[in-house]
């Protein structure tokens, strides 16, 4: 029945659905973004990646995704020679704009784009007019 499957409540343990079903939830992976499988990965927005010393889990942003990403990818790599998984470690490089432009566009476009903003302040007012 379809009215089963309305979701009245999401909760930090799972979802509620409107009959009182509770679905639970919640993947927590092992710094080296393991899930309770050894073989299943978790990474970005759908892993609760915790971190030695903060009180909160990586933060869900572009910048962990592709940290994790690129992580795991070398590290998957390493693991089919042989060689144990290491942890992931968030670095928090703030809301650098730059490096997703970079890894969207490639150095060329990126380059070009700051130099573009950068003439364009130079010909800026320096008091806003409108
Ligand atoms: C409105 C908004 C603004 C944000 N602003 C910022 C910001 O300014 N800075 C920042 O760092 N982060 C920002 N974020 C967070 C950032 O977008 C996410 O942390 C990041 O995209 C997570 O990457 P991801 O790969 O986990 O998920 P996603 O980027 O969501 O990628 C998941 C992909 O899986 C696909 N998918 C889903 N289900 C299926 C399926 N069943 N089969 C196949 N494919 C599927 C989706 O289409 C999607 O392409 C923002 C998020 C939102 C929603």
């Amino acid at each position: 029945m379809i009215g089963a499957w309305r979701v009245s409540e999401v909760r930090a343990d799972g979802v509620v659905l409107s009959d009182g079903e509770l679905i639970p939830s919640g993947l927590v992976v092992t710094p080296t973004l393991r899930t309770r499988d050894p073989d299943i990965f978790a990474l970005c927005d759908c892993a609760s990646c915790l971190r030695e010393g903060h009180s909160t889990p990586v933060p869900p942003r572009t910048q962990a995704a592709h940290q994790q990403a690129s992580h795991l990818l070398a590290r998957l790599r390493r693991r089919r020679a042989g060689e144990p998984l290491t942890p992931y470690v968030y670095r928090d490089f703030g809301s650098l704009y730059k490096m997703h432009e970079y890894a969207r566009h490639g150095g060329g476009k990126t380059f070009l784009g700051s130099l573009g903003r950068r003439l364009a302040r130079g010909a800026e007012p320096e008091v806003k007019l409108h």
